[in-house]
């Protein structure tokens, strides 16, 4: 009881949302909407850092973190691709993780999605020409959708997984 009582006391601690053109709850609020409709439940997404600094993993970190709590609206980040419904990929893609990510991406069942999130993700970004790279994701599997940015915000990458789940919306052509 002591416990409860606390809580109750305490109340929400967490930052307000900063200003921004497109508040990310919204599109939380589509995402959740759009993968209910079209999937039947929640979108489950794999992230893969096929290379990246860590910068676009802090940025995606803040997803489900105290700001945003992703989570309630049933945006949930699971261990095996073969749960997954989306790819979320960063960085250039290392000699290294190209096997990697081409059979994360086998291993994913259909319709997969892929979101390319950050700059390098799209062009190899500052890594560019390095011996290290293979390329950009969609040299080793197809992309969806691309998140650019260096690095993305919170709210630019939820734009892209929401603007991936339309691929899903068979009233689109060629679907
Ligand atoms: S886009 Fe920027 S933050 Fe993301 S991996 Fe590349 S250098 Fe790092």
């Amino acid at each position: 009881m002591r416990l409860f009582s606390k809580i109750a006391r305490t109340g929400i601690v967490t930052e307000a949302l900063p200003d921004q053109p497109e508040n990310p709850i919204t599109l939380a609020r589509q995402i959740d909407e759009r993968a209910r409709a079209l999937l039947g439940r929640a979108v489950a997404i794999r992230e893969v850092d096929a290379g990246s600094c860590n910068g676009c993993e802090v940025e995606i970190a803040g997803l489900p973190g105290p700001v945003y709590d992703m989570e309630r609206f049933g945006l949930h980040f699971v261990a095996s691709p073969r749960h997954a419904d989306l790819l979320l990929v960063t960085g250039p893609v290392t000699r290294n993780m190209a096997v990697p990510l081409r059979k994360t991406y086998e291993a994913t069942p259909d319709p997969k999605l892929v979101v390319a999130v950050g700059d390098c993700a799209r062009t190899c970004g500052v890594f560019a020409g390095s011996y290290a790279v293979a390329g950009p994701v969609d040299t080793i599997v197809p992309v969806d959708v691309y998140v650019d940015g260096c690095p993305p915000s919170p709210a630019d990458i939820l734009r892209g997984i929401l603007t991936a789940l339309g691929r899903l919306d068979p009233s689109r052509e060629g679907r």
